[in-house]
């Protein structure tokens, strides 16, 4: 992974991570509220919590996704979606999360979450979009940094609302959103279930991102590439199953890995989630550093920063810490998001050359003025 520039041979800290500029590509919405938010818009609201401290609330989050499994993770969602009924909510959240992202360096964040459950009090789905988007617009226009919205239709609802979310995605694509997406559990519901919805976002020339390869085999992965038409791979450590064999070790690429190969399909690859869900039972047995080594376009995400407890900051010390990542493996991820974004590509490439790069070029230039001489290229 060398390249031509001096590299410091400094191991990556937490704050100079947190200092260097990041994009974020897999981060659900309802997924990354702050305790204290929650806690105050479900006085407002009327909603049942099971603890009333932020710190202890945060735990509560953190102990519920920590189960081992998919569909446990996904339980503490319906509190945070049971807070997010009304427009002002939704674009606080939306608000927060910029301000978030640009407290962890995030420049660029592609946020998303399903407006199907969003509606219990009454708002359409073109309100509960229009809401979030306001919040991240203003939240933008504050902070300084640039968001894309992904709209997610759920895979265990029926396909005509999936196909009703992926007209939605495309009615406010000049308006912020960027593409669209499908999570929810894996197991018993196969993406091509939903090909309605995936014709209509292709038909339309948008963007498409699908879960797969997480909960359940490398098939999945096959299906959002060859039936869906999917431009990214939420997670897809499944993918491993066409690289290694049952014991990890290396063998023979198949079709389906050297297609993902050859045509840079980027892997978003969330690690703390990747653990809580019992997808990999230790960072040990992640495959990310097979992808990796073997020239993948990965990118490192958060998926969710309230159940997972983390930040894409502590995802890429994750990353240095069982991986031995350095500062050039984290500008090449980096630009492995950038490049992969939604986002229109002058506006990539504005990011790339007016941020990323010279972002990374100071940083190799406070260390070593700062004495971390010793070159690793
Ligand atoms: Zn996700």
């Amino acid at each position: 992974m060398a390249n031509n520039k001096k590299q410091p041979d400094t191991k990556p800290t937490e704050d100079l991570i947190r200092a260097c500029p990041k994009v974020l590509l897999h981060d659900h919405l309802d997924g990354g509220l702050r305790p204290a938010t929650v806690i105050e818009l479900a006085e407002k609201e009327n909603v049942k919590l099971p603890e009333k401290d932020p710190q202890k609330l945060a735990e509560w989050f953190l102990r519920g996704a920590d189960k081992g499994s998919l569909s446990e993770y996904l339980e503490g969602f319906s509190v945070t979606t049971g807070v997010m009924q009304t427009e002002e909510a939704l674009s606080r959240v939306a608000y927060e999360m910029m301000e978030d992202m640009k407290k962890d360096g995030v420049v660029y964040v592609e946020t998303r979450f399903s407006p199907l459950f969003h509606t219990k009090h009454g708002l359409s789905h073109d309100q509960v979009v229009e809401s979030v988007l306001r919040g991240l617009k203003n939240g933008a226009r504050r902070f300084g940094n640039k968001f894309g919205l992904i709209i997610c239709a759920m895979r265990n609802t029926p396909p005509e609302h999936s196909l009703k979310m992926a007209e939605l995605a495309v009615r406010f694509r000049n308006q912020g959103v960027v593409g669209f997406d499908l999570a929810g559990d894996e197991l018993g519901h196969p993406p091509k279930d939903h090909l309605e919805a995936f014709h209509y976002i292709q038909r339309n020339n948008f963007y498409i991102t699908i879960h797969a390869g997480e909960a359940f085999g490398k098939e999945s992965i096959w299906q959002a590439l060859q039936f869906c038409g999917t431009h990214r791979i939420g997670h897809g450590i499944n993918l491993k199953h066409d690289i290694m064999d049952q014991d990890g070790k290396i063998i023979e690429m198949g079709n389906l890995a050297q297609y993902v190969l050859d045509r840079r399909v980027p892997l978003e690859i969330c690690l703390s989630s990747n653990l809580h869900t019992g997808t990999v039972p230790h960072l040990r047995y992640h495959p990310f550093p097979i992808f990796y080594r073997n020239g993948f376009r990965v990118t490192i995400n958060t998926d969710n920063r309230l159940m997972s407890g983390t930040s894409l900051t502590k995802e890429f010390l994750l990353g240095v810490e069982n991986y031995g990542l350095m500062w050039r493996d984290m500008e090449r991820l980096t630009l492995n998001a950038m490049k992969s974004a939604f986002f229109n590509f002058p506006a990539r490439l504005d990011i790339i050359y007016n941020v990323i790069k010279p972002g990374y070029d100071k940083l190799r230039k406070t260390l070593q003025n700062a004495g971390n001489t010793a070159i690793n290229t």
